[in-house]
């Protein structure tokens, strides 16, 4: 469909572009909100040297989203390739506490899925 494929380019930029910078990473993460005003927000994730929930893109994301907002996260490894990118249960509780109820995630290459909130 024509509006994954637009947010998850997007989000793929913010992946490798985003508002975190570092070099050595096997993945990186991106996430893009469309709200129901028409904004577009977006964050990537922060790389952390032990596992931190509110470093994940979809957690920082959904600060800046509004009751609605749709959600698409996209995996990117270091060969350039979409990997799975289902957001974990804090961030779907994190997601859902912000009107969340639809998020579109990378599987791969060709392939995505659709996670009901
Ligand atoms: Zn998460």
């Amino acid at each position: 469909m024509a509006h994954i494929d637009k947010y998850f380019r997007l989000a793929r930029q913010i992946a490798l572009h985003g508002d975190t910078k570092e070099a050595t990473r096997q993945y990186r993460l991106g996430a893009v909100g469309v709200r129901t005003d028409g904004a577009i927000v977006t964050a990537s994730n922060v790389p952390q040297r032990t596992p931190e929930p509110n470093a994940h893109a979809e957690a920082r994301l959904a600060k800046k989203l509004d009751w609605g907002s749709v959600v698409y996260v996209v995996r990117i490894y270091s060969n350039g390739k979409l990997a799975i990118a289902r957001p974990c249960k804090k961030c779907q509780i994190a997601l859902r506490l912000r009107g969340v109820t639809r998020v579109y995630y990378s599987i791969s290459e060709t392939e995505y899925g659709v996670l009901c909130l």
